[in-house]
């Protein structure tokens, strides 16, 4: 029976809540889904590196030989096999991963969160690099941290800048593969002196590498996982080099960290889906990520040329850019002057696109700053779009 005229409820949101905000980019992808716009925007994948028919297959393989277990509930931990390849695939370069030591989640966004909920205070330092990952500062900033940003230059954060500030923090956030949104990578010997500050400071290091493997050439630089497997926290996904849609992801910990870890998540979602991680193993099992990998790399690589080429032909001489090896995007730093979320407003009226820079910034946003996305974006719009932005920038100077 419905009751009549029920009076409307005043909501009152817990100070958590309060601190939730919608991430400036998914608002932005939402204006720059129509198809005339020219979009850098996204942080998406490209749909042509998708392998559909694989996965339709292993979907079909895994119902037919174990539906009953795909579709049951699962453990907490995460299906084993899984698990098992995940540690084999970071056992490498002298360190030794144990299957126990890894937790599947339902993308690795959901790692993010977990670790600020066993981490995290109100009050807590948090290290991050300047700009980082905006939705690792969306993610923790429901725990109430303090923000410490943490300087950068092309290769990377600056570990000795750690050394001061790290006594007494709950964790530092990097990224060391190809940044989102810079796409800079962390040097060598910056890895082994970050390993080396953090583990004497005590101080968790969580090492997020969702783009580690998409280098354009070459082999990627040591894990700093590998250098300090009882220090390192590290992150990987399956979003970048198959498919995000699946939503599955891995944080690999110390035990007492792995286990508290799975507790949160069993509170926040019992387990991630038994079936996708079934699917998921039944496709990678025997190489296929060797065979596909190069392919994404081939694709981003030759995006990444296109728009390289772009800001040099179309981009005034004041403006500067980072020269990512791999990854999806290209970080762009105007005249100080130049306001990039003014900036947004006439390109979106040309039909381009892209994320202004400060949401990227914990502490003190560089409002001149923007990220361009390249990997979904034809060489030929690619082109016609930096043209158009490079123009807007020049009527600036
Ligand atoms: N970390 C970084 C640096 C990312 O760029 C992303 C995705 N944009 C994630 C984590 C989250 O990835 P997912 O949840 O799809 O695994």
């Amino acid at each position: 029976m419905k009751i009549e005229n029920p009076n409307p409820i005043q909501w009152h949101f817990a100070e958590r809540a309060q601190k939730l905000q919608s991430s400036v980019i998914r608002e932005i992808l939402k204006i720059t889904m129509r198809p005339e716009i020219i979009s850098f925007a996204g942080g998406l994948p490209s749909p042509a590196t998708f392998p559909v028919e694989r996965m339709k297959a292993a979907f079909d393989t895994v119902l037919s030989n174990n539906g009953k277990v795909a579709l049951q509930y699962g453990p907490t931990d995460g299906y084993l096999p899984l698990r098992e390849w995940v540690a084999n695939s970071l056992s490498i370069d002298g360190a030794t991963i144990s299957p126990e030591q890894v937790l599947m989640v339902s993308g690795s966004q959901q790692g993010l969160d977990l670790l600020g909920k066993v981490l995290i205070d109100e009050g807590s330092k948090v290290l991050v690099e300047t700009p980082s990952y905006l939705g690792a500062l969306q993610a923790f900033s429901v725990y109430g941290p303090e923000f410490v940003s943490i300087p950068t230059d092309d290769s990377g954060l600056l570990p000795e800048a750690v050394g001061s500030v790290g006594a007494g923090a709950r964790l530092l956030y990097a990224l060391p593969n190809f940044q989102n949104p810079t796409g800079r990578t962390l040097s060598l010997e910056r890895r082994v002196a970050l390993v080396d500050t953090c583990a004497r400071l005590g101080l968790p290091l969580i090492e997020d590498d969702p783009y580690g493997s998409l280098s354009y050439n070459g082999a990627p630089l040591p894990k700093m996982l590998t250098m300090n497997p009882n220090g390192v926290i590290y992150m990987g996904s399956f979003s970048k080099v198959l498919t995000p849609g699946i939503r599955l992801g891995y944080v690999v910990a110390p035990q007492p960290l792995v286990r508290k870890l799975e507790q949160a998540k069993q509170a926040t979602d019992l387990h991630t889906a038994q079936l996708t991680q079934m699917v998921v193993h039944e496709v990678i099992k025997d190489g296929f990520l060797a065979e596909h990998i190069p392919i994404i790399r081939a694709l981003y690589a030759d995006r990444c040329a296109a728009m390289l080429a772009a800001l040099t032909e179309f981009f005034p001489a004041e403006v500067s850019w980072t020269k990512p090896e791999g990854g999806m995007f290209i970080w762009v730093t105007l005249p100080q002057h130049i306001d990039s979320m003014a900036l947004l407003d006439e390109a979106i009226a040309q039909n381009v696109a892209f994320v202004p820079g400060a949401p990227f910034y914990a502490n003190d946003p560089q409002h001149n700053t923007l990220r361009l996305s390249f990997v979904t974006v034809t060489p030929e719009r690619i082109r016609e779009g930096v043209a158009k932005l490079g123009k807007l920038i020049a009527a600036k100077l």
